[in-house]
C-alpha cells in the first residue's frame, strides 16, 4: 500500500512557508496542543534553512514526521491559522512533514552529546506517550529502558494506523532517532507477565512510566456477536500489518477479495478499517453509524478519504442483531429512520472504542484505576499514580484520543518524573 497523500516538493514547501505572515500573536501556535513554534519553523523553511527549522521543532516534539502526517490539522494549527477563514490556511502539517523527511535523508541535525545526570527510568509501552517520555528523559541525561510487548516499538503508530496514511519506515526512523539518544528498547516483553513493576524497582529503576494505551477493544451486546465473520477493527489492522511485513499469509487476513463488509462505528479506527477493507479488495464496504454525520468522531480528512475510496455511509443505523446462515454472517439488522432493515454482509467489523488491559495493575499493588479501568494520576508531581514512583500517561489515562494529546500529556509527565528523581536525589534516597 502506497502512502496516499503526496508530500511537498522543495519548491512547493518554500513557496508555502513564504505565504506565512509571521503573525505577532500566532493563532496557529495556540491551536497546536504542544505549542510548536510554527511561525519560527515556517520562517526558517522560507529561507531554505531546514536544519534550523528542525531544531525549532525538536524543542517541542520527538515525532514530527508522524504528527505532520496524522494530526487532525484542520481542527488544530491549520484550522486556527489567520488565513484559514479565507480558505487559504498555511499547510502546516505538510511543511512539518517535509522538514522531518528532509532530515531523514540529509541527516541535518546531530544531537549534542548528552551528559548523564544519574537516575534510571523504565518506560512501559512504545506508542507516542512512551516514545515522548523516553526521548524527553534521555535528552535530560537519565538512563531510559523501554519495555514493549510487540516485536517492534511504535505502538498504534505501527500496528494500528495503516501504511497508506503512515508508512512503517517513517515510524522506524523515528524510533531509531530516539534509540540514538541512548534509549534502550526491550521488545517481546509483556510487563505484568514477563516482568512486574516490583521487579523493575528491585532491578534498580528509580521510576516507572506506564504508557500502555488501550489494548482491549470494546464489543457490542447484540445477538449473534460471536458469529464467524464478526471481527474487531484493531485485529484486522494488525493482521494486515503482519501480512505486509511477510509475517502471515494472505489467507490469514480476515478480509477476503470480494467480501461485502460492514464497519460499525464512525471514528478514526472505523475509517482506517473501512479504507483498509477496500485495499484488501472487498467488493463493497458500508459504514453503519447509530447517529447522524454531525456526531461522527473521525477527522474530516479521514472521512473524505473514505468517501473518495467509495465507502458507503448509513447514518442513524443502530445495530440490533447479527444475521447469519449456517453459522456465517449474512447481514446486520439495524433500526433506522425507515424502521428495521437488514444490510447484507459477509464480514462485520466492530470499531466502537477500546479500554486499557488490566495486566499491569492486577500484578502491582497500589495503582488505582477508575471504574472503566483508566489509571488515576495526580497533578503533583504531574502524572504520578497512587503508587509512589510509578507514573502514567497517554491513552491509558486520558482515554483514547490522538497522537499529539498523548504526546502533550507525556511531556508533562516527563517533567513530573524528572522533578521526582531530583527530589529523590536531594533526599538521598
Ligand atoms: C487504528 C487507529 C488509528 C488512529 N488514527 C489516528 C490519527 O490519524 N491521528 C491521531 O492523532 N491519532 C490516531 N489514533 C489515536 C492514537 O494512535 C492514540 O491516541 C495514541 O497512539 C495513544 O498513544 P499511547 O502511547 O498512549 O498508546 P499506544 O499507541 O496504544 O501504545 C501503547 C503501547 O504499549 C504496549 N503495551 C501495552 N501493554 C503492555 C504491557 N503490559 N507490556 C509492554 N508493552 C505493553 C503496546 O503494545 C503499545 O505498543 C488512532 C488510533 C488507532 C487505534
Ligand atoms: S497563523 Fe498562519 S499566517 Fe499566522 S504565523 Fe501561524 S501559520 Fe503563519
Amino acid at each position: 500500500m502506497e502512502e496516499d497523500e503526496k508530500g511537498f516538493t522543495l519548491e512547493e514547501v518554500i513557496a508555502e512557508a513564504r505565504r506565512c505572515l509571521n503573525c505577532p500573536k500566532p493563532l496557529c501556535r495556540t491551536g497546536c496542543p504542544i505549542e510548536n513554534d510554527i511561525p519560527a519553523f515556517n520562517h526558517a523553511v522560507s529561507l531554505g534553512n531546514f536544519g534550523e527549522a528542525l531544531s525549532v521543532i525538536n524543542l517541542r516534539s520527538n515525532l514530527p514526521a508522524i504528527c505532520g502526517r496524522v494530526c487532525p490539522h484542520e481542527t488544530q494549527c491549520e484550522g486556527h491559522c489567520v488565513l484559514a477563514k479565507a480558505g487559504k490556511g498555511i499547510k502546516i502539517g505538510k511543511i512539518e512533514r517535509f522538514i522531518a523527511d528532509f532530515d531523514a535523508e540529509a541527516n541535518l541535525n546531530r544531537e549534542k552529546k548528552i551528559e548523564k545526570i544519574g537516575g534510571k527510568v523504565a518506560v512501559i509501552g512504545s506508542g507516542p506517550a512512551g516514545l515522548t517520555v523516553a526521548g524527553d528523559l534521555a535528552r535530560k541525561g537519565y538512563d531510559v529502558v523501554v519495555y514493549e510487548n510487540e516485536s517492534e516499538p511504535g505502538g498504534v503508530l505501527l500496528y494500528g494506523i495503516p501504511e497508506f496514511r503512515l508508512p512503517k519506515d517513517v515510524v522506524r526512523r523515528t524510533t531509531k532517532k530516539i534509540a540514538e539518544l541512548g534509549v534502550q528498547f526491550v521488545t517481546n516483553t509483556m510487563v505484568g507477565t514477563d516482568i512486574t513493576i516490583d521487579e523493575m524497582f528491585k532491578n534498580g529503576f528509580d521510576a516507572v512510566f506506564i504508557g500502555t494505551g488501550t489494548a482491549l477493544s470494546k464489543s457490542l451486546d447484540i445477538p449473534g456477536i460471536e458469529t464467524a465473520g464478526v471481527l474487531q477493527a484493531n485485529y484486522l489492522l494488525r493482521m494486515v500489518r503482519l501480512y505486509q511485513d511477510g509475517n502471515v499469509e494472505r489467507n490469514e487476513v480476515p478480509i477476503n477479495e470480494g467480501d461485502n463488509v460492514i464497519v460499525i462505528g464512525a471514528g478514526n479506527v472505523a475509517m482506517d478499517a473501512c479504507r483498509t477493507a477496500i485495499r484488501m479488495k472487498a467488493s463493497k464496504v458500508t459504514v453503519a453509524y447509530r447517529k447522524t454525520v454531525e456526531f461522527m468522531k473521525a477527522a474530516k480528512a479521514e472521512f473524505d478519504g473514505a468517501i473518495s475510496d467509495g465507502v458507503d455511509f448509513k447514518w442513524e443505523h443502530a445495530p440490533l442483531e447479527i444475521v447469519s446462515e449456517n453459522g456465517k454472517v449474512t447481514g446486520l439488522k439495524c433500526s433506522s429512520p425507515d424502521g428495521e432493515v437488514v444490510i447484507p454482509a459477509t464480514k462485520i467489523i466492530i470499531a466502537i472504542g477500546s479500554k486499557p488491559a488490566a495486566g499491569i495493575v492486577s500484578t502491582t499493588q497500589g495503582i488505582d484505576v477508575d471504574e472503566a479501568g483508566f489509571v488515576v494520576t495526580k497533578e503533583k508531581p504531574y502524572g504520578m499514580t497512587t503508587l509512589r514512583g510509578v507514573f502514567a500517561g497517554g491513552d491509558v489515562v486520558h482515554k483514547p484520543a490522538t497522537v499529539v494529546l498523548a504526546m502533550r500529556e507525556a511531556k508533562k509527565v516527563a517533567t513530573g518524573i524528572s522533578q521526582f528523581l531530583e527530589a529523590k536525589k536531594l533526599l538521598g534516597e
